[in-house]
């Protein structure tokens, strides 16, 4: 998305940049595979939520208009109950002692004189009181991102979480038919070969070398060498890969710039692929799973974006299992997640007994989401500071480090494009 976002901009200057990729397809965390069956699955659960029309009419006309626009439905399973989401909102159905429990709490903490907000922890105190927190985000934090919520920073958050009012709780606690809240209301998705298919129109605009590993860059000579054995110059460098793998490739790299990037926190996700021979297996396109003894976090459903993700009369699951270096490593294959995997959806009671599996698959994606904890800032500063200080341009979710969605890493690709181009004229002026 970055790369493509960059090239694009890059063409409305009339020039076409080289790209490298190390993988043998296009799309990094966004390509999409179709597997034994017939069945599509992209990298992890991808739709678009932008709201930027700008990006909503690329992405359209990337796929020549071919696209679904879905009203979204999302929902969370807890200890067997399945409320709506958020769950702030959609207490309704959950036992009476915990809606008590919470509402007390919640009531009980606007009531409190205002605490320092030091962490998410206190964050989440202080917007829902004690009970919630701890039986709902909490909970889903060490799930999602590996850590507690004591050791994450509030500068994530955005519109992420909502933030109720009395009277939403109460609402939401006594009706099953409270309103949706949620930052996202309608999403669009390709019509046809998945999510990679929005990048489609972008492929033309680079020089695109595929399985081109880069593994050294030396920024004096301002050449990179690829495990394949090329090495070749370059003039200007826009870089999308993640920051804990490019700056240990940079020839001449300080230890405490090196030490930096090692602090930076990412979750690792396993995402395991199921197809399953009907297509009524959820509501809902996405569930969040708090309970930790179920090995995953979310699930999605592939078919239910678009019909051409799976055979008809099928159907398709798609489960994030999260682990990260930092915080809580993952060691085996992938595939060891697969049956785990299976066995908690039969438990939850998503897969039924005599369902048949007609897919099942596995993929390591070693860097998933961004974990904002303590070190994070610190570290960021010192390694954006020195690829600034050598002239190398970061862009995109792991390049920038953030919470990136597609849209935001399109267009952090075009942002280091005008950062690279302003440089260059400055410098000719100054010549
Ligand atoms: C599980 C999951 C679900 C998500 N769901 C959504 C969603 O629903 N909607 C949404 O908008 N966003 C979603 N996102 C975010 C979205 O995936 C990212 O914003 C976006 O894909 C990041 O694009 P990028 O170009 O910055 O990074 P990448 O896609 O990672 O691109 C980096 C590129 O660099 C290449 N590369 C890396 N190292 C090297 C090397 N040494 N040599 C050569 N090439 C290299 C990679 O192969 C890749 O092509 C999700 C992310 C995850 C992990």
């Amino acid at each position: 998305m970055a790369g493509f976002g960059a090239a694009h901009r890059l063409h409305g200057e009339g020039i076409t940049p080289v790209m490298y990729d190390k993988n043998t397809y296009h799309g990094g965390h966004t390509a999409s595979f179709r597997y034994e069956g017939g069945f599509l699955f992209d990298i992890g659960p991808h739709i678009s939520y932008t709201k930027d029309p700008r990006i909503q009419n690329l992405f359209a006309d990337s796929v020549d208009q071919q696209y679904e626009t879905l009203q979204i439905y999302l929902d969370n399973y807890w200890r067997g109950h399945r409320p709506q989401h958020p769950v702030q909102l959609h207490l309704h159905g959950l036992p009476e002692d915990v809606i008590i429990k919470v509402i007390s709490g919640f009531v009980e903490d606007r009531q409190a004189a205002d605490k320092p907000i030091n962490n998410y922890a206190d964050w989440l105190l202080a917007s829902f009181g004690k009970a919630f927190a701890e039986l709902f985000p909490m909970q889903y934090t060490r799930k999602y991102h590996t850590t507690t919520a004591e050791n994450m920073t509030t500068d994530w958050l955005g519109p992420r979480v909502y933030r109720p009012n009395l009277e939403e709780v109460l609402q939401g606690a006594l009706s099953s038919s409270a309103p949706q809240k949620h930052y996202i209301t309608h999403f669009r998705y390709p019509s046809y070969g998945g999510f990679v298919s929005y990048l489609t129109k972008f492929v033309p605009l680079g020089n695109i070398h595929f399985n081109h590993q880069l593994c050294s860059i030396d920024p004096r000579a301002q050449s990179l060498t690829f495990t394949n054995g090329l090495v070749t110059g370059y003039d200007t460098l826009i870089s999308s890969v993640p920051l804990p793998t490019l700056m240990p490739m940079i020839q001449g790299v300080p230890q405490d710039v090196l030490d930096a990037s090692r602090r930076l926190a990412c979750s690792t996700c396993v995402v395991v692929n199921i197809g399953v021979n009907r297509q009524d297996l959820s509501k809902a396109h996405v569930t969040y799973f708090y309970d930790e003894d179920i090995c995953f976090t979310r699930l999605g459903y592939p078919h239910m974006l678009a019909a051409s993700n799976a055979p008809e009369g099928t159907g398709s699951i798609q489960a994030e299992v999260y682990f990260s270096r930092k915080y809580k490593p993952f060691t085996g294959t992938p595939e060891d997640c697969i049956d785990p995997v299976i066995a908690d959806l039969r438990r939850c009671g998503i897969l039924r007994d005599d369902d048949q599996i007609l897919c099942r698959k596995a993929m390591l994606l070693p860097y998933a989401n961004i974990i904002f904890d303590h070190d994070r800032a610190a570290a960021l500063e010192t390694v954006h500071g020195y690829l600034d200080d050598i002239g190398i341009d970061y862009c995109g979710r792991y390049g920038d480090w953030g919470y990136l969605w597609t849209d935001e890493s399109f267009k952090s690709g075009e942002s280091a494009v005008e950062r690279a181009l302003s440089r260059r004229r400055h410098t000719a002026t100054a010549v």
